[in-house]
């Protein structure tokens, strides 16, 4: 639905009030700012929150920007939710008077995701509650707003844990079970968003819902990798496993494209590790050729003491460079904490993340990665990563997580980190991330929509296919003004 700037001025009205917070006096039972709209009218009619809302610069400022630092839209207030409650009344109020809504978990977004022009953004970190969990539990449920480190320390207190994680911990289950969350170990327990059994979201039009696959089937199916479209989520209901307390950790090294790729898939159809993924790696001549495969087995109580010989059997690695270490289950989920501690020490952390992250159908990923990485170097990498590994169609169930029609797909991720500051250099990687994209579609691949491919409401359509009608559906039912989530651009 077209939004005209008089839909906006309830919120606009809170920024041109210049309030540093507008928040609920409990003891005066009223606001502790007075808001006007912009054309001088007082705002009636503004909800009672247990916390607050935020319309002072550094607030807007600090919601103008995500992990990419490319995309930079103001809002007109920030909520920081003290309940849920809190989130139902604005939504309510945003929904009343046409004001855009984004929910904002870590901001790890590279393209503006979670980003609103003149619009509110609802903080879901302090939606953070975890638990209880209770021992030998197969679910726990928590807030949208808890991050995952916090998930999987809660449960392994219990020797239990998600099945499934992404490499970075510091996302919030909101954030990630809105896009898929893809990981090593998505080959063999699906994605994040394959191990929710209910979720419990606020809609568009203001209603607190819970919804599970026999309840309210259509938005749960709607909500889950539904880019935040119809409803944001408060709390979600997470699968749990035994976990393993030490993991066997290997490095295989190979030099040949078409090989490794073959073994990734011979071992996620086997599985034989619990986690697989792989890199690949500049050579001295500055051409992507060197490829790893990253490979975990589960020890006790999960698995046997993991035995190299059978877990490496028949792999055609380089022996030679093979690298093992033994981890505790905890610091392997949380591997990447060193490195991201260094790249924010060392200033790269607030460099731009013009990212690029592709599902490449398995039977055309070596000619497809061979193309795509003939045009990439070093220094358009920057100091990131390429990350390219396989997953099994047949555990992704998710309608909305849209993959290659092929039973193993490869995530290609080309995690770009550039200085901000050089916009020319920005923009023309962003439209290498076009024109990357464009090949892969054209084989039949797809956009796993993290990252920093710009994207019009056309190529959403195309992109969801055959459930593209199904999610507009859903979302002319519960966001029937279609206040939320604009930074996806998909409606
Ligand atoms: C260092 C790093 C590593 C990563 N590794 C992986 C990985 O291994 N695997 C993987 O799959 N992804 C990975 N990602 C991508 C990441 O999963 C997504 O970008 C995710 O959306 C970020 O979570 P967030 O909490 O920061 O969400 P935000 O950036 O805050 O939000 C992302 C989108 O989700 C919406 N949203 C947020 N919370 C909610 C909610 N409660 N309800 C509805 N909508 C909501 C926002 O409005 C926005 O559109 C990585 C990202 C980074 C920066």
């Amino acid at each position: 639905m077209p939004r005209t700037p008089s839909r906006r001025t309830a919120l606009q009205g809170l920024a041109a009030a210049g309030a540093a917070v507008v928040g609920f006096d409990p003891f005066t039972r009223s606001w502790a700012a007075e808001a006007t709209s912009a054309d001088g009218r007082a705002l009636a009619g503004l909800p009672r929150l247990d916390g607050s809302v935020h319309t002072d610069d550094a607030s807007l400022t600090a919601d103008s920007d995500d992990f990419g630092h490319i995309v930079h839209r103001r809002p007109a207030a920030v909520l920081r939710p003290g309940s849920v409650g809190d989130v139902v009344a604005m939504i309510r109020f945003c929904n009343k008077h046409g004001v855009p809504v984004a929910p904002r978990g870590q901001g790890h977004a590279t393209q503006g995701q979670a980003q609103v022009d003149g619009g509110l953004i609802i903080e879901t970190t302090p939606l953070a509650s975890i638990g209880p969990v209770r021992p030998g539990a197969t679910t726990v449920t928590v807030g949208a707003g808890a991050r995952w480190s916090q998930v999987a320390r809660a449960a392994l207190a219990h020797g239990l844990t998600p099945p499934t994680f992404t490499d970075y911990l510091e996302l919030s289950v909101g954030g990630t079970l809105s896009v898929g969350g893809l990981g090593g170990q998505t080959h063999r327990q699906g994605a994040q968003v394959d191990n929710v059994t209910e979720l419990q979201v606020v809609t568009g039009a203001g209603d607190l819902v819970r919804c599970s696959p026999a309840r309210h089937a259509d938005l749960f199916h709607a909500v889950l990798a539904g880019l935040g479209q119809c409803a944001v989520i408060v709390g979600a209901t997470l699968r749990l496993v035994p976990a393993p307390e030490t993991v066997r950790h290997y490095l295989l090294p190979y030099t040949d494209l078409r090989t490794f790729l073959d073994d990734q898939r011979r071992l996620v159809q086997e599985g034989r590790f619990g986690y697989v993924e792989g890199q690949v790696n500049a050579d001295a001549d500055g051409a992507f050729r060197g490829y790893v495969i990253e490979a975990v087995a589960y020890g006790p109580p999960v698995g046997p003491a993991p035995d190299d010989t059978a877990l490496l059997r028949g792999l055609r690695h380089d022996p030679a460079g093979v690298q093992t270490s033994d981890l505790g289950y905890f610091d392997f989920l949380d591997r990447l904490a060193a490195s991201v501690a260094a790249l924010k020490e060392a200033g790269l952390w607030a460099f731009a993340h013009p990212w690029l992250n592709l599902l490449l159908p398995g039977r055309s990923a070596a000619a497809l990665t061979e193309s795509l990485l003939a045009d990439l170097t070093p220094a358009d990498l920057g100091p990131g990563v390429v990350l390219l590994y396989p997953v099994l169609r047949e555990k992704l169930h998710a309608p909305l997580l849209r993959t290659p029609d092929d039973p193993v797909a490869y995530l290609l991720a080309v995690l770009r980190t550039t200085p901000p500051g050089d916009t020319a250099t920005v923009d023309r990687l962003l439209a290498a991330n076009r024109a990357a994209y464009d090949t892969v579609r054209a084989a039949g691949g797809t956009h796993y929509p993290v990252g920093s491919v710009p994207f019009d409401a056309a190529d959403w359509r195309e992109h969801f296919g055959p459930v593209y009608r199904r999610l507009a559906t859903a979302r002319h039912t519960y966001d029937p003004r279609g206040i939320l989530v604009p930074g996806q651009g998909v409606f």
